[in-house]
């Protein structure tokens, strides 16, 4: 389905973003598995996907960084490729209460959130431009659409990326370049891990599905939107919450 295109998706040494690559390659992408901390984990993924007979390359860099990005970007153009499908997944959360909210902890959710988007999809733009096609897809999350207790940086950072999303597409959509987002409920990931045994209980009460989504349930979402299956979809958010909340 994706044989031919090259994909990069941010954030792939762990959790949803790793499941992405890997059912985009699965599905036929050359992947290039970005990451920051997780240098093992990542090399995983990458040795999970050569080993279904795909092509994966590793490329360490800090998506909240707009002097990395462009390196890193300069080199794939250089040393890969075009990149026809670009996913933007990384993301952290800080959570504390608005109150007790430090400076630090809005501007390092807003940076690696939001920000990303803004210096990652600038910098690959450009190619997906020249060949006339290309699928950019930017994981939101349903607070943003709900709001959360404790999360006003994380929120307003994934709701920012709402408002990126539909006025890009705009932009973008004469090039037969689609723009969308996802926005994923509870999906069990380290993100989630660490939220304490309460709320993670309290969450799951919610949920009409009655459980956590997995990360592969986000990433077929994914490939059918970075393939032509898609083709008429763009400025669009895609809720995937087991029913918690219906848009
Ligand atoms: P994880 O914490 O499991 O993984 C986060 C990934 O982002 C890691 O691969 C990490 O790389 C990478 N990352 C973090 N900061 C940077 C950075 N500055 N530069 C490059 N990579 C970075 O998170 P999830 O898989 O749970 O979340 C993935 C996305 O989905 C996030 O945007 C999250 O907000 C969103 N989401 C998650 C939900 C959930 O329930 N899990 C719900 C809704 C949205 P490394 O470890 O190598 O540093």
């Amino acid at each position: 389905m994706l044989e031919g295109k090259l994909a990069l998706v941010t954030g792939a040494s762990r959790g949803i973003g790793r499941a992405i690559a890997i059912e985009l390659a699965k599905a036929g992408a050359e992947v290039i598995i970005n990451y920051l901390g997780s240098e093992k984990k990542a090399i995983e993924v990458k040795d999970q996907i050569t080993s279904l007979g795909k092509k994966a390359h590793l490329l360490r860099f800090d998506v909240s960084n707009s002097e990395d990005v462009k390196k890193a970007i300069k080199n794939i153009e250089e040393n890969i490729g075009q990149i026809h499908i670009l996913v933007n997944n990384a993301g952290i959360t800080r959570d504390n209460l608005f109150v007790r909210m430090k400076e630090e902890d809005w501007e390092a959710v807003l940076r690696t959130n939001l920000f990303s988007a803004f210096y990652v999809t600038q910098a690959v733009l450009p190619m997906m431009l020249k060949v006339r096609w290309g699928r950019i897809i930017n994981i939101s999350s349903v607070v943003a659409f709900t709001g959360n207790p404790g999360q006003v940086n994380y929120a307003s950072a994934k709701a920012g990326l709402i408002g990126f999303t539909k006025a890009l597409s705009l932009e973008v959509a004469g090039r037969n370049i689609t723009v969308n987002a996802i926005a994923p409920g509870y999906i069990e990931t380290d993100m989630t891990e660490k939220l304490p045994e309460k709320v993670k209980e309290a969450f799951l009460q919610e949920i009409p599905l009655k459980r956590a989504g997995l990360p592969e349930e986000v990433a077929h979402l994914s490939v059918f939107l970075a393939s032509d299956l898609a083709s008429y979809i763009t400025g669009t958010v895609f809720h995937i919450n087991g029913g918690l909340y219906r848009g």
